[in-house]
């Protein structure tokens, strides 16, 4: 572990050149107003002298200060008796009235204060000069300056005071993460209850979870509900350009939350530092593995007796450090799932609680309508309803103003305003038509759930399929059946206009990547077998896969490509008999598409009822 001392270091160096600098202006400043000369002071004595002997113009009187003018132009000041008037004085002191008469005696209502200033002003110019210029530094240097001095200090938030406190009624679902967190919460709250039985206190609780599941809400629900101090910090926080400032940082965090104990601390997107070591790409993984230490090294600290809780979320459990997960760390874990059916339809309710509903509203319908969604799209979803509602002016959110959101945040917004060629409006219909047509005709694939060729976001038109229940495991049938659906779009172009569109391209890149992954992820090819091929490295501050180690040989490279294309092309064969096979159909489809723009799924089975497709499903 490095300390702060290289930059405390150049710190300082700067402040003493700027002091230097400073005494260098302050001295060459007074050199110059060393050789001004300053109005000699005389005694009111000498002035009365002076006025006798007809040299005095004038007398300026501001308050016991007298500045004075001689015929010959030279500036003097005295003074007079504080309690006596002007006159009076040089009276006392023996001036004739006659010779009072020739001297002009202004008299200025100031304060002793600003004569003197009026004087002692010009002398003090430059240094007020000098003054706002290091003001004017320091500022320019204040961003910098403060993060030197708090440099490694966290940014820990203490929760609390919000003014809508977040409970567990807030948080929909998650039965088992609430159980798992409310202990924690009755043992921070009667911590006796618990050692009297013997009982062991955990010290770290990890929520995981994919994004959006509610691991930061349900954080802050156990702030909430929990009545200690809470505190609070991302993970990203720690990492920083300079290495050492996370482990300091860590270190600054668990001192305040033991300092308040009994307290909670919350370490959000742990997978920031808590990356398996060595496994780093670039220059910040010494920084990682420095605050990781770090970590570990503190919630080992913790005795018996410490009330302190650490709470982490992450969405990649998978690449945690194992020394994260071992016993008297993280080691309870709770997992959170994206919602199934029942659990959307609750988080649905939730968010749309305060907004005025239509009565025929139906969030079970809309629930069994976003498979795979996690809470924070179905917030998302019900505020875009809101939203549109707005938009097309009605006093309530409707069903229809729901499921136009639903594809609103799968593919963005609708573009309806792009106007688009009639021709191009006919490919865009055949080419989606392919696809729900490939679907339909294949027993494995999903229900079409809607059909449509407005754009929305970068898709020209689009397609749904939705599984009737949600699925956690997905079939080496059901992939197959997706990929001849993917390449449907592209057969039905091809195969009516004899002709292929840039519309497809994006098709073929999915396409490409889910064949691959069955080959190399899966191990659903026969020919590779129940192994998987390459090692993913996450660039962590994109969380994306970004290079993939290659760890076969260059034969199996070719092997592996020769089948992710027999995939594909088994899958186009698939693609293109049923839509030769069921033309009819196709043109049916199309034409209601060109018609009408958006087939809902009623519509589009009523439309290919008829013809009773032929191939593979009855
Ligand atoms: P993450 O797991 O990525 O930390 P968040 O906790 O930030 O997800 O969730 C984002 C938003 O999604 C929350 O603020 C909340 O509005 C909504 N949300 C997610 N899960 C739930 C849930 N189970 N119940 C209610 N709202 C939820
Ligand atoms: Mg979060
Ligand atoms: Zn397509």
């Amino acid at each position: 572990m490095k300390d702060q001392g290289p930059n405390k270091k150049i710190f300082y160096r700067g402040i003493i050149r700027v002091v230097i600098a400073l005494i260098a202006l302050a001295f060459v400043s007074s050199l110059i107003y060393e050789t001004r000369d300053e109005p000699a002071t005389i005694n009111i004595t000498e002035l009365a002298h002076k006025i006798t002997a007809g040299e005095v113009m004038k007398i300026i009187v501001a308050g016991d200060n007298l500045k004075i003018e001689l015929k010959n132009g030279e500036k003097l000041v005295s003074k007079k008796e504080v309690e006596a008037g002007l006159t009076q004085t040089l009276v006392n002191y023996g001036v004739a009235p006659e010779a009072l008469g020739g001297v002009g005696i202004e008299s200025k209502e100031q304060s002793g204060i600003g004569f003197w200033l009026s004087i002692i002003l010009p002398a003090l110019l430059p240094l007020i000069f000098i003054v706002a210029i290091f003001w004017f530094l320091i500022r320019q240097a204040k961003t910098g300056v403060n993060q030197a001095f708090t440099f490694g200090r966290a940014n820990v938030h203490l929760f609390g005071g919000q003014k809508e406190k977040t409970t567990f009624a807030d948080v929909a679902g998650l039965k088992e993460a609430k159980k798992e967190l409310e202990e924690i919460v009755d043992f921070l709250k009667e911590p006796k209850k618990y050692t009297e039985m013997g009982a062991k206190i955990p010290r770290g609780v990890l929520l995981m979870g994919p994004p959006g599941t509610g691991k930061t809400l349900l954080a802050r629900a156990v702030a909430g509900e929990s009545g200690v101090p809470f505190f609070h910090i991302s993970a990203s926080e720690f990492v920083e350009m300079f290495v050492g400032v996370g482990a300091s940082r860590t270190r600054d965090a668990f001192l305040t939350a033991k300092k308040a104990a009994p307290s909670i601390l919350f370490i959000d997107e742990i997978d920031a530092v808590g990356r398996e070591r060595g496994a780093g790409l670039g220059g910040g993984h010494d920084e990682r593995e420095q605050t990781l230490n770090q970590i570990l090294v503190e919630m080992d600290g913790f005795d018996q007796g410490t009330r302190v809780i650490v709470l982490a979320a992450t969405n990649r459990p998978d690449v945690l450090d194992a020394a994260l997960l071992r016993p008297g760390r993280f080691d309870r874990r709770v997992v959170l799932d994206l919602p199934d059916i029942r659990e959307r339809e609750e988080i649905l309710k939730i968010h749309a609680k305060g907004k005025p509903l239509a009565k025929d509203v139906d969030f079970s319908r809309v629930a069994a309508r976003t498979p795979g969604f996690s809470g924070a799209d179905l917030a998302n979803l019900v505020n875009e309803a809101a939203i549109l509602a707005v938009q097309e002016k009605h006093t309530e959110v409707g069903q229809l103003q729901l499921y136009e959101s639903i594809e609103k945040v799968i593919l963005g917004p609708a573009r309806r305003s792009r106007i688009v060629s009639d021709k191009e409006k006919e490919i865009t219909a055949y080419h989606e038509a392919g696809h729900a047509l490939v679907a339909a005709g294949l027993k494995d694939a999903d229900p079409i759930s809607k059909v449509s060729i407005i754009a929305r976001g970068q898709a020209g038109g689009y397609t749904i399929n939705l599984p009737l229940e949600d699925r956690r495991l997905v079939t080496k049938s059901q992939f197959l059946a997706d990929l001849a659906m993917m390449l449907g779009g592209y057969a039905s172009e091809k195969i009516m206009f004899k002709e292929i569109t840039t519309g497809a391209s994006n098709d073929l890149k999915q396409a490409s990547t889910l064949a691959r992954r069955l080959v190399t992820r899966y191990g659903m090819s026969e020919k590779m077998g129940p192994l998987t091929f390459g090692k993913t490295e996450d660039l962590i501050f994109l969380g994306r896969e970004i290079t993939t180690e290659k760890n076969y040989s260059e034969e199996v490279a070719a092997e592996i490509d020769r089948e992710v294309r027999s995939f594909i092309d088994n899958a186009y064969r698939k693609a293109v008999q049923i839509v030769t096979k069921n033309k009819a159909a196709l043109k049916a489809i199309a034409r209601a598409l060109i018609e009408k723009e958006v087939l809902e799924q009623e519509e589009f089975y009523a439309i290919i009822k008829p013809f009773k497709l032929r191939g593979i499903k009855a």
